[in-house]
């Protein structure tokens, strides 16, 4: 028996057709090693996880990704901003600073999370030199933003200075992750930018 060109099927083409998709299926097995499992992906979405910069995935665009999923960082220490008088902030990409950072330190832990906020958990310094969880602004790094050219944002144009400092205050994570989608990659026939 001989079996159909299914490209040329005509019953396929008009399920594809309905289906609002125009190219072939596209189908990727299930590997551990590139795949997050449901667990994963419940504690990146919750707290975040912890993790070395060694074990996070820079994708060729230089946003960040665990597995299949894209995802932002911050170190989780509040004191650590504070000592640098700096506004906490989470980076989304392989900027300057984190590679600063990591020529610093690298066995830095930073939190991990996919979760969208504006609030992220960190360890909080009290007077007495104790520390305990709480829930502290963010803002996104600008660093990040100069390495992605996000929205045509720079940080060291003069001229653009105004617009970039907009760029910066409108950031949402909704608005990137549109962008630069977040879950889930694909790492097989097709790269996923
Ligand atoms: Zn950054």
């Amino acid at each position: 028996m001989e079996l159909p060109d299914f490209i040329e099927f005509a019953p396929f083409n008009k399920m594809r057709e309905d289906m609002g998709t125009r190219e072939l299926g596209y189908f990727e097995l299930f590997d551990p090693a590139l795949h997050l499992t449901g667990e994963e992906r419940s504690a990146l979405a919750n707290g975040g996880v912890l993790n070395k910069l060694d074990n996070v995935k820079t994708l060729p665009d230089n946003t960040l990704a665990i597995k299949n999923s894209r995802m932002l960082l911050y170190i989780p220490d509040e004191n650590w901003f504070r000592q640098r008088r700096e506004y906490p902030t989470y980076h989304v990409a392989r900027c300057s600073l984190l590679d600063e950072l990591y020529k610093e330190s690298p066995d830095q832990e930073y939190l991990v999370t996919t979760r969208l906020a504006q609030d992220y958990d960190m360890l909080k310094y009290r007077d007495g030199g104790e520390y305990s969880l709480a829930s502290v602004g963010f803002v996104v790094c600008k660093h990040c933003l100069h390495k992605l050219r996000y929205k045509d944002f720079d940080e060291f144009r003069n001229r653009k200075r105004g617009y970039s400092q907009k760029v910066l205050n409108e950031f949402k994570l909704e608005d990137f992750y549109r962008l630069y989608k977040q879950y889930p990659l694909s790492f097989g026939g097709r790269q996923e930018q």
